[in-house]
């Protein structure tokens, strides 16, 4: 069970942090956002601007696209997910964040897993499988196998913004890809 204590003394120390230039630009500090007590923990890549202007991660498009594919398989992100990214501060532009910055930032990422303990990691898009777990495979090569590491099922899975680029769910293509691994997680969770 996490300790919500240090899970919060955790949050405020992040909130001031200022190891990497992306400090400079940001508007609020991106934590994440849901529940800690959860059993799947989702990583993506780094805020946007609406999570920039709000301080919560995934609340812009990607974010509802997100909420909308968990939900249609009975997750609920705020309630059963916590959800956070490699870099808790806004890339100008939405770059993708160097590999500095990741590595700076990693010590929020990994004391946030730490506390909460999840059972299962959700890896949105190639950004968050090569920072996290160092794997340079193509996401459409690796999404949907399980991959198993230290006692964690962490499932590598499209980023939603590049189902929002992708709109049709017929058989087959991204969205529908996606329901796939999705019901996968569900069913992990359902039997553990
Ligand atoms: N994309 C991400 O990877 N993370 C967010 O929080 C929002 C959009």
């Amino acid at each position: 069970m996490v300790n919500l204590a240090k899970f919060n003394l955790l949050e405020k120390s992040c909130v001031s942090c200022t190891k990497c230039s992306l400090s400079k630009e940001r508007i609020n500090v991106v934590f994440g956002r849901g529940n800690p007590k959860a059993e799947i923990f989702i990583i993506g890549e780094g805020p946007g601007q609406q999570e920039d202007e709000q301080g919560l991660a995934f609340v812009g498009r990607a974010g509802k696209m997100l909420d909308k594919s968990f939900l249609s398989v009975g997750i609920d992100t705020n309630k059963d997910c916590y959800i956070s990214n490699v870099v808790k501060c806004r890339p100008p532009n939405n770059r993708k964040p160097e590999k500095v910055e990741v590595k700076n930032c990693s010590i929020w990422l990994s004391g946030q897993i730490e506390l909460i303990n999840p059972k299962v990691i959700v890896l949105a898009g190639s950004t968050a499988v090569q920072s996290y777990l160092g794997i340079n495979q193509p996401i459409s090569k690796i999404r949907g196998k399980w991959i198993n590491k230290g006692g964690v099922k962490y499932m590598p899975i499209f980023h939603p913004s590049y189902l929002l680029r992708n709109p049709s769910d017929k058989k087959g293509k991204p969205k529908w890809l996606t329901l796939q691994d999705l019901k996968k997680i569900k069913k992990e969770l359902e039997s553990v």
